[in-house]
């Protein structure tokens, strides 16, 4: 295997959560630690481990955690006072809703009630908005955490031709919006789409969120291409299962100039960009008390990185 070719996300993760930590100390001596408040409502396996990865990943970062849980069947109208409790709270900086949420509650509204300055997820209509304005906003950690890999590898994106291949709204959509930002031109390719595999064949960039097991191979990519694999599937290997990615990594990695793994790519990246956020909202809202006259989204933006 070509190792250098290989975007090392466990290497990247670790350099923004070393930052996270640095810029957690320096808020520190003013006063000021920021806090992640976590809920999760009912008891799925998977949330669970996600919800403790957090923590533990906050608290390393010096970051302090509060976690809450509600039972399956908690109200929504519960859900709904603890989220403008901790939305009044001042020691909260960051409030995570882990998702999926149990059925009786309805998402949209959830996400909602969360104040635009501590959505750490950048999932709020207005955090969305502004992402789609090209302003400086809390955006999804997954497709930044993309962004960081895909300019450490690339440098300035200015002018490359991206293509999307997903439109989900926690990684299709926000990552076209970023690659826009950052002056690509960007195609976002779906399950309607015409012949996905033509228009991937055009571009500099690949941004896989798809959800299909190895669905993109190396028919899909032109020579030199940056692929970046968001995909997270568990398959059945033998008598035993395995991640992959939804870039059939082997039959890519001749084609590409440079590609994540599955594990070891894009998954640390979430994680330690909803760190930084944190940090970020915790800033943005100690520089808000400062500057009264900022209105809320003032107050949400965030310089890149
Ligand atoms: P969704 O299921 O919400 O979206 C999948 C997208 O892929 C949809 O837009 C769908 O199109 C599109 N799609 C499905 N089939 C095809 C096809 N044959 N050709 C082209 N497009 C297709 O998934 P998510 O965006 O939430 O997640 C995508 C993957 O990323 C999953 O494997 C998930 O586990 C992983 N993931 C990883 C994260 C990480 O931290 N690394 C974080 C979040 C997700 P349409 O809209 O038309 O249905």
């Amino acid at each position: 295997m070509n190792i250098s070719k290989l975007i090392d996300g466990k290497a990247a993760a670790a350099r923004v959560l070393q930052q996270v930590k640095h810029d957690v100390l320096a808020l520190q001596t003013q006063g000021i630690t920021p806090a992640l408040a976590v809920i999760l409502v009912g008891e799925d396996p998977a949330s669970q481990v996600y919800v403790r990865n957090k923590i533990l990943r906050a608290e390393e970062c010096g970051i302090r955690s509060i976690e809450h849980r509600l039972d399956a069947d908690c109200p929504q109208d519960r859900l709904l006072a603890l989220i403008a409790t901790l939305n009044a709270d001042p020691a909260v900086s960051g409030i995570l809703l882990q998702l999926p949420l149990p059925a009786h509650i309805e998402e949209t509204r959830a996400l909602q009630a969360i104040d635009p300055r501590k959505d750490v997820d950048g999932f709020h209509s207005e955090n969305v908005g502004g992402l789609s304005q090209g302003r400086d906003v809390l955006a999804p950690c997954t497709p930044t955490g993309c962004m960081y890999l895909l300019e450490q590898t690339l440098g300035d994106l200015t002018g490359k031709h991206a293509v999307v291949i997903g439109r989900s709204n926690i990684v299709g959509k926000p990552m076209a919006a970023l690659l826009l930002k950052a002056h690509c031109s960007v195609t976002v390719v779906h399950s309607r789409s015409t012949d996905a595999r033509a228009l991937c064949q055009l571009a500099d960039i690949v941004v896989a969120a798809v959800g299909r097991p190895r669905m993109i191979d190396a028919s899909w990519l032109k020579p030199g291409a940056v692929v970046i694999d968001v995909g997270i599937n568990r398959i059945q290997d033998g008598d035993r299962s395995r991640l992959v990615g939804d870039v059939d990594f082997d039959s890519a990695l001749p084609q590409a100039s440079a590609i994540t793994p599955v594990p070891g790519g894009v998954g640390p990246m979430t994680i330690a960009f909803l760190m930084h956020n944190t940090v970020t909202a915790a800033r943005q809202q100690a520089q808000a008390q400062v500057q009264p006259h900022n209105s809320p989204s003032e107050a949400a933006c965030l310089s890149a990185y």
